[in-house]
């Protein structure tokens, strides 16, 4: 998650999904944003869903029944413009931040990795991911001022685990995104985060790439895009990263 726009969430999702898949991980990955870009970038046709994440947060559908496979090996939970309207419904519903866990709860071990792409803002779509997750991962892009805004996501983390709504949530990481070899600024800023966030900060960068950029318009991972690019490489040590971490 970040509840800035832009930065590399979706792209690490999918990525980051397809190289743990390529690790032989059982994954899942649920798009929670309304954009559905998640869904697109994984070759799923956003406009012809007949179940989305909607129907498993608004109406607690069976999450089985919303779960389609992909082309790269891992299982997806679509969204689209319906999610749009669940974060006005469930502000009448009872247990509104929890829909997600309680929801999740019925694919008991199904999966190694479950993976939530959160939309760009800290509604209560965004909650019910982070009600759902044992770790948030944070996107942060390698810019001027890429750690603003972060205390305002590390302050819902701690309301989260005070209210009770989710104890054990904690920082799994924090990925910098969009890192262009070419400039000091990039560097600076990954020595800044660094400095902040020495235990959180992936090893792993993600460089600034065309490559990643066009994979999506084609509904295709980094890896069956450009199996061979610099974008691809940093998924894969990412994922190498995220497996030690996790001991997973
Ligand atoms: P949103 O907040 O709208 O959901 P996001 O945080 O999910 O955005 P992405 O959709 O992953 O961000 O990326 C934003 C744009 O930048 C997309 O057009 C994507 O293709 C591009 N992009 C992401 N990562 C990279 C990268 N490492 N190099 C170049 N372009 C990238
Ligand atoms: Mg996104």
């Amino acid at each position: 998650a970040n509840q800035k726009g832009g930065v590399g969430k979706t792209t690490t999702c999918v990525n980051l999904s397809a190289s743990l898949v390529a690790n032989k991980r059982r994954v899942l990955l649920i798009d929670l944003d309304p954009q559905g870009n998640a869904t697109m970038g994984s070759g799923v046709d956003k406009s012809e869903l007949q179940l989305s994440s909607y129907d498993v947060l608004a109406s607690l559908l069976p999450p089985r029944k919303a779960i389609v496979p992909t082309s790269s090996g891992y299982d997806l939970m679509p969204a689209n413009i319906d999610l749009s309207a669940a974060e006005v419904e469930l502000l009448e519903m009872d247990g509104r931040e929890s829909r997600l866990r309680l929801a999740l709860e019925q694919i008991g071990d199904d999966y190694d990795y479950i993976i939530i792409d959160c939309p760009p803002a800290l509604g209560l779509t965004s909650m019910n991911a982070l009600a759902a997750a044992d770790y948030l991962l944070i996107a942060l892009q390698c810019e001027y001022l890429a750690l603003e805004g972060l205390g305002q996501i590390l302050k819902v983390v701690d309301q989260l685990k005070t209210a009770g709504v989710n104890p054990n949530l904690d920082v799994g990481g924090i990925l910098m995104t969009m890192f262009d070899v070419r400039t000091n600024l990039s560097r600076q800023v990954m020595n800044e985060v660094t400095k902040v966030f020495p235990e959180k900060i992936f090893k792993t960068a993600i460089p600034r790439t065309v490559r990643l950029s066009e994979s999506p318009s084609f509904g295709q991972t980094i890896f069956e895009y450009d199996n061979l690019s610099a974008g691809a490489e940093a998924y894969r040590a990412l994922a190498k990263e995220v497996r030690k971490r996790f001991s997973l």
